[in-house]
């Protein structure tokens, strides 16, 4: 590879505001954290990082690269001296690299060093001039070129690029404060997660399980999604909250009227997510939902449910097409995961005919008949905390089928 390093850019228009200082500590770090273990020197400017190479494998540099949110392109760079002699052999040696065949191109020169001696035009005249008779693939197209041949010229070096990669975008993850993730074992809340760390936002994860009603595989499913995100996370690791959920699942199937179980059911769910959230310091509730994709996600059916609480919900993806949310959730590699067909407690007892219109009055009138306070608040003392790293292999499915007594016994030896 005949490049050197990768240069790294933030976006301007995110450096502007009052939060620059905040926006490059957060996004430094959270480089350091990514790029740790490889052989790299990460070399900070204030307006962009370079990443030296140093022999190691590009690959594994751009797979961390692409974990880092805030980050809106990148390049692979040479770096070499600034005179105009280095500039015209190494611009010849990696125009070589890149025109094994014909191709067109065009030569575009930038001075920051604007003491450098020769104006950019003039630059770009005697590189193209040069290249262009040592490389008989090459054609120039001023307007509409295949490859673009980019010099910058700083004080200390010039640096050479033909690529323009797009990154992740976003803010870095943390910079927005914390948030509380709903997390099932679906396909779209880990997609949501994702989106709401691209926006800067730190995620701890609630996941209402109700083991041994449900399979103890559903929950570790969700703990293999937590391992999946924390990739993303700005130390590698997120907590994952464990509501023990059993018990207020089956008072709902006992007392509520079967059309509005689901509608009660995420009433309860915003209720406990609220006071995990302010227990927990986070400033909003993210979930999966997606306007119109089943009966408690149409807008009278949210309406209902989010009545509950005041908190703020984000729902990243309530615009999305499925399929769209489907190549996310293939891109940050937890699509397999999802499908796997264990059921949560949304699956089991699914009501043959769900209230898509559910109205405030009924499920209030409904949750007269169950002592739900006391459930709710039982089922936040009980919850199960725990932290997943990205390496993790925490295995609750070979320990027993109730993942409250599974925990307690691994925690006791010390094992989670
Ligand atoms: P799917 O891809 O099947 O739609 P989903 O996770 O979106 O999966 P929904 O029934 O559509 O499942 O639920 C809507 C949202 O409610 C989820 O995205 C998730 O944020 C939250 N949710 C549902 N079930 C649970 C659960 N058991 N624990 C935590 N959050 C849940
Ligand atoms: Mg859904």
């Amino acid at each position: 590879m005949i490049y050197n390093q990768i240069l790294v850019r933030f976006g301007d228009l995110t450096l502007k505001g009052k939060n620059q200082k905040a926006f490059l500590k957060s996004l430094y770090k959270l480089f350091s954290v990514k790029m740790a273990g490889l052989n790299v020197f990460i070399e900070y400017q204030f307006d962009r990082i370079f990443i030296h190479l140093n022999d190691s494998n590009v690959d594994d540099v751009i797979e961390r690269l692409n974990l880092i949110s805030g980050i809106s392109s990148y390049s692979f760079v040479l770096k070499c001296d600034n005179d105009i002699e280095s500039i015209k052999i190494k611009s010849r040696e990696l125009m070589d690299e890149v025109a094994k065949q014909k191709t067109t191109f065009k030569v575009r020169t930038k001075r920051s060093d604007k003491n450098y001696p020769i104006h950019s035009m003039e630059v770009t005249k005697i590189v193209s001039a040069y290249v262009l008779k040592n490389n008989p693939n090459l054609i120039v197209d001023v307007h509409n070129p295949n490859v673009y041949l980019d010099i910058e010229i700083r004080n200390d070096a010039a640096y050479l690029f033909n690529t323009h990669i797009k990154a992740m975008g976003g803010y870095p993850v943390g910079i927005a404060g914390k948030g509380m993730l709903m997390l099932s074992g679906g396909i779209d809340s880990p997609v949501a997660g994702y989106l709401a760390m691209k926006q800067g936002i730190e995620i701890e994860c609630i996941h209402f399980e109700s083991t041994p009603l449900t399979s103890i595989e559903s929950a570790q499913k969700v703990i293999d999604l937590v391992k999946k995100l924390a990739k993303y996370a700005p130390n590698n690791k997120i907590n994952l909250h464990l509501v023990p959920f059993k018990e207020l699942h089956m008072a709902l199937i006992d007392n509520v009227p079967e059309s509005y179980n689901i509608t009660i059911m995420r009433r309860m769910m915003y209720r406990i997510a609220t006071k995990l959230a302010i227990k927990k310091n986070c400033l909003c509730i993210i979930n999966g939902e997606s306007v119109g994709q089943v009966a408690s996600q149409t807008l009278g059916s949210m309406n209902t449910i989010n009545s509950v609480t005041n908190y703020p919900i984000l729902r990243p993806l309530c615009t999305y097409d499925k399929l769209d949310i489907i190549s996310l959730s293939k891109k940050i590699d937890c699509y397999d995961l999802s499908i796997k067909p264990f059921e949560d407690c949304c699956t089991v007892y699914i009501p043959k005919a769900p209230a898509t219109s559910p109205k405030i009055n009924l499920a209030l009138k409904y949750e007269e008949g169950i002592n739900f306070d006391e459930l709710v608040d039982w089922c936040v003392l009980n919850t199960n905390s725990i932290t997943i790293s990205k390496d993790s292999d925490l295995d609750l499915t070979m320990e027993g089928l109730e993942v409250r007594e599974v925990i307690k016994d691994l925690k006791e030896q010390g094992r989670c």
